[in-house]
């Protein structure tokens, strides 16, 4: 396998001196935004002058500009998914998360197989497609080690109920060998998703405590190996509130540069987690680098412009008022329903619920709930995962999404996997306001694609599943 070393590529210096010398007059603001609405991204210059904006003014235009850019390749789309937390059990000591070695109050839990599959069938049950398969790193060799994970996986795909299964698994664990790595593609995992924390080595330092996770290079090189894998979607992110959220982008953009300039392609997705208050973690009472609202905004409205073609995942643990302003700034996919406690949606909101939670949730809306109020809000919730399944992946993907060709088969799946949702799980009232969703959504789309999609509704509505184009 060959090494990456990321002091080669990740260069803290380069940063500061972005921020530093940054322009940030009005008119070099404006040529950036403008320059963006060409939907072909922005260089480190460029997404460093846009996180000095501090008048409101500016920071509208860059709002209205995220809102354009992302109609204009995401539509009204709005993918959906699940966590699915199979294990709480975790040998790092990270100061900001209730899953730490250190936190003796959490209730420990690795489910069995029959646990994720209960889990599972609860998740599909209410309609999801979609998972993301969620873990602390303490695969104990008593309970197989790894092979724990593949054994989850296997147990996730092999649940199927009177309407569907789950079509498409992605996971979020701790950095693997490429030997691993291996296993993990070939038990067909979707994305795998890792989220650095913090780029800044000196911060990652002050909250890993103990445990494998101190290893700042081994986190930080795990895409090199994934990707050597053969895993080319791979997800990003950092915790946003341990260093400034500035830093964390542009180093952001060198770690996305440095996966395009090996391997061809960047990451397929980013995620935008926020710390929240977590028990046994003091840190995240007070995030030492808290994001405000405004900047938090401001930060999906940047990766928007830098990255339009990177999906960008919001999670529950935002407010539902938060979250229903940012997903016209450029979120392409959001959870629903979630719980961060393992086996949360098989035993409901018991009383131990919350003492095995990986921290506060802001969002405790249902499934259904989110989805009937996207849909009243003009989005289409999409159970879609054609992509995958049909190996558009990595290169693949872009090749199709840069010159604008993945609408002619995202609009469509989109409809057709809502109505299938309304047909089978929604309530009468949701199924109503759904299929005025859908009606307008068809009148917005050019011939072909219109075509296309109201084949694939009538195969639908004539009993067909799983149609995807
Ligand atoms: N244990 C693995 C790891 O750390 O990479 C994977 C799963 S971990 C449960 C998923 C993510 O939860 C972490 O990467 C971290 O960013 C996030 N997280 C931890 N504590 C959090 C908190 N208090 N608020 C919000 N997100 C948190
Ligand atoms: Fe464990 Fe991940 Fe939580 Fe760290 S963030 S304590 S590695 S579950």
């Amino acid at each position: 396998m060959k090494e990456f070393p990321a002091r080669d590529w990740l260069v803290a210096s380069e940063v500061g001196n972005l921020l530093q010398t940054a322009k940030c007059d009005e008119g070099k603001i404006r040529e950036v935004l403008a320059k963006a609405r060409e939907l072909k991204g922005l260089d480190a210059a460029d997404v460093a002058a846009l996180c000095q904006i501090g008048s409101p003014d500016l920071a509208e235009a860059l709002f209205e500009t995220a809102r354009t850019v992302k109609e204009q390749i995401y539509g009204h789309r709005m993918v959906l998914f699940a966590p699915l937390y199979i294990s709480n059990v975790c040998g790092n000591d990270c100061t900001y998360c209730a899953f730490r070695s250190t936190n003796k109050g959490l209730v420990r839990t690795a489910l069995d197989m029959d646990g994720i599959r209960r889990e599972t069938l609860e998740l599909v049950r209410q309609g999801h497609k979609r998972l993301l398969m969620v873990a602390g790193e303490g695969y104990s060799a008593a309970k197989g080690g790894f092979n724990y994970v593949l054994d989850a996986i296997r147990a996730v795909y092999d649940v199927t109920e009177k309407h569907g299964h789950i079509r498409r698994l992605n996971v979020n664990l701790a950095p693997l060998t490429v030997d691993e790595f291996k296993l993990l593609k070939d038990a067909s995992i979707g994305t795998y998703q890792l989220f650095q924390e913090t780029y800044h080595r000196e911060t990652y330092a002050a909250v890993h405590l103990s445990g494998k996770k101190r290893d700042f290079d081994w986190r930080v090189t795990a895409f090199d190996r994934a990707m050597q894998a053969g895993i080319d979607d791979v997800g990003m992110g950092v915790l946003f509130g341990l260093h400034d959220w500035r830093f964390e982008i542009l180093s952001m953009m060198q770690h996305i540069q440095h996966l395009e300039d090996v391997f061809g392609v960047g990451c397929h997705t980013i995620s935008v987690p926020r710390m929240e208050p977590a028990d046994g973690s003091d840190l995240s009472m007070a995030p030492p680098a808290a994001v405000s609202d405004a900047d938090f905004k401001k930060i999906i409205a940047i990766l928007r412009l830098a990255v339009p073609y990177t999906g960008i995942i919001l999670s529950t643990r935002e407010s539902t008022a938060i979250r229903r302003e940012c997903y016209a700034l450029g979120v392409s996919q959001i959870s629903a329903g979630s719980r961060t406690n393992p086996g949360g949606y098989s035993e409901g909101e018991d009383a131990n619920a919350h003492a095995a939670g990986q921290f506060q949730l802001g969002d405790h809306r249902s499934l259904e709930e989110v989805i009937a109020d996207l849909a009243e809000s003009g989005f289409i919730p999409s159970f879609c995962t054609a992509c995958y399944r049909l190996g558009r992946t990595g290169q693949d993907f872009m090749d199709l999404a840069k010159p604008g060709l993945i609408k002619l088969k995202c609009d469509p799946n989109a409809v057709t996997t809502f109505q299938e949702y309304l047909i089978d799980y929604a309530k009468e009232e949701t199924r109503c306001a759904g299929e005025a969703a859908i009606d307008c959504e068809l009148d917005k789309m050019g011939t072909k694609a219109r075509r296309n999609a109201e084949k694939m509704l009538s195969h639908i509505k004539a009993g067909k599943r799983d149609v995807f184009c």
